[in-house]
């Protein structure tokens, strides 16, 4: 049975659960973290991370198929590496939210050298990426002027 989710949904939400970006009182230094790690280093995640904590289905080759084909199936297994279900379930033993922030705890210690955690200068707030040079918090902006 379709259950009406589509692939852009099922990309999104996860994003959708966290805090909403822009609201400072609800800022959750803890809760930007992951959420920053989660959505820039996906590639620093093993496939069975990657597929549990990225879906709130833990995509095991048989969910994805039964939600949206086996185009869909392959292209997690190309994109994030093939999983077993045991490996699903192993991810997902202590639930969502723990996997997703076990997960990035272990990247920062692990492979703390490839993650560059984009803070404001000025609130030191966590910003939307890596590259980003304006605050979407204070709206602080530090973007050099580029020399002509
Ligand atoms: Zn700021």
């Amino acid at each position: 049975m379709d259950s009406g989710i589509t692939f852009d949904e099922l990309l999104s939400r996860p994003r959708q659960l966290g805090l909403p970006l822009c609201d400072v009182s609800l800022y959750d230094d803890e809760a930007a973290v992951v959420e920053y790690v989660w959505q820039h280093y996906q590639h620093l995640l093993t496939p069975a991370e990657a597929r549990a904590g990225l879906y709130l289905r833990g995509m095991t080759r048989a969910v994805a198929i039964e939600s949206k084909g086996v185009q869909f199936a392959d292209w997690l297994d190309e994109t994030f590496g093939a999983v077993t279900e045991q490996q699903i379930s192993q991810a997902l033993a202590d639930g969502w939210d723990a996997l997703r922030i076990r997960t990035t705890q272990r990247l920062l210690t692990e492979r703390a050298e490839e993650i560059f955690v984009n803070r404001c200068p000025s609130c030191r707030r966590i910003v939307q990426s890596p590259l980003a040079k304006q605050c979407h918090w204070c709206k602080h902006n530090w973007r050099q002027k580029t020399p002509t």
